[in-house]
């Protein structure tokens, strides 16, 4: 019974002295993750670049979600490919969520320091004969690969390795877009887990880690949507139980496109937290507060949090978001 208190709680954050208990309990011994049988969310940027509004809306949807489900939530920092990232980044990131105040739980998970995990899994599914060495480039890979590769069994190396497909249809109930559905092999072919430069591909670690850290719920851009198939397929040939996916509309530029750190590299750090706090409520249909201080009106956020409420849709322009209820 002690056990389920302190757990209800944490689950609540009500108070502080036993969260700290809490928080403490899940760094030395994953005391927490092994006992709570709920939500668990997670935010998962790559340390490419500080956070820009975009992946800011995904670490607030997630946060409240999360919060509004008395659930746990979680950071990970998906550094898998130095040569894109910056060597500041996870810092910024890390800085910028304390800024807003998206307080996580546990230890931030690096990537990086989970290699043998995504070998272990690789030799897992080698040995079910699940994969396959690829050397086509990817100019030559169209869309859907057409599996080229698949029955040559070359031993030249480097080389890809693809996960086989099939001839299967994969469902999900998106907790935003509802029913989804994918053949693998007309809609996605069989795809890269481990890259011809040696590096493990996103869909494959991310899989892995979704696991260990015991996720049950992702909420992320709908940008992300069309790697669902891939995630789904990976956990099923590892006997790992699938999660529940929800796509929220990703957040377009005034050129139309999604705004990435490519693309967009403007960071936040210079932005009014309440101000960029509305605009990204805007984003995911709920209601704005009035303008107080930041812990109360997260805290307002997550009581009106209503998932339904966010559009169904694939994308949505900044310029159409509000930072104000006074605005037109
Ligand atoms: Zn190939």
């Amino acid at each position: 019974m002690a056990v389920y208190t302190l757990r209800a709680v944490c689950a609540l954050r009500a108070v502080c002295a036993l969260r700290a208990v809490c928080a403490l309990k899940a760094v030395n011994t994953g005391f927490c993750m092994l006992t709570i049988n709920g939500y668990i969310g997670r935010f998962a940027p790559s340390p490419t670049g500080p956070l820009h509004f975009g992946s800011l809306v995904a670490a607030i949807a997630g946060y409240i979600d999360a919060r509004a489900n008395n659930g746990r939530w979680l950071l990970r920092i998906e550094d898998l490919d130095p040569p894109r990232e910056s060597s500041t980044a996870a810092a910024e990131i890390i800085k910028q969520l304390q800024t807003f105040q998206l307080e996580w739980d546990a230890q931030p998970l690096f990537q990086s320091q989970r290699l043998d995990a995504y070998q272990a899994a690789l030799k897992q599914l080698a040995t079910a004969d699940y994969v396959y060495h690829c050397h086509c480039t990817r100019r030559s890979v169209t869309p859907v690969y057409g599996g080229t590769c698949r029955l040559k069994q070359s031993t030249i190396r480097p080389a890809a390795i693809r996960l086989r497909a099939g001839d299967k249809t994969i469902h999900t109930n998106d907790r935003i877009l509802g029913k989804q559905s994918w053949n693998l092999e007309h809609d996605v072919g069989d795809f890269i887990i481990k890259r011809k430069d040696g590096r493990f591909a996103y869909q494959l670690a991310v899989v892995i880690d979704d696991h260990f850290q015991q996720v049950t719920q992702i909420l992320r851009g709908s940008d992300l949507l069309y790697s669902t198939p891939r995630q789904i397929q990976v956990a099923a040939c590892l006997g790992i139980k699938q999660v529940e996916y929800a796509h929220f509309p990703v957040i377009l530029g005034s050129d139309g496109h999604k705004l990435s750190k490519q693309a967009h590299a403007r960071s936040i750090t210079n932005e009014d937290p309440i101000t960029l706090l509305n605009l990204a409520l805007s984003a995911l249909g709920q209601p704005l507060h009035e303008r107080s201080g930041l812990a109360k009106m997260l805290n307002q956020a997550i009581q009106s949090w209503q998932l339904e409420k966010i559009p169904k849709v694939l994308d949505i322009p900044l310029a159409s978001l509000k930072s104000s209820n006074r605005q037109k």
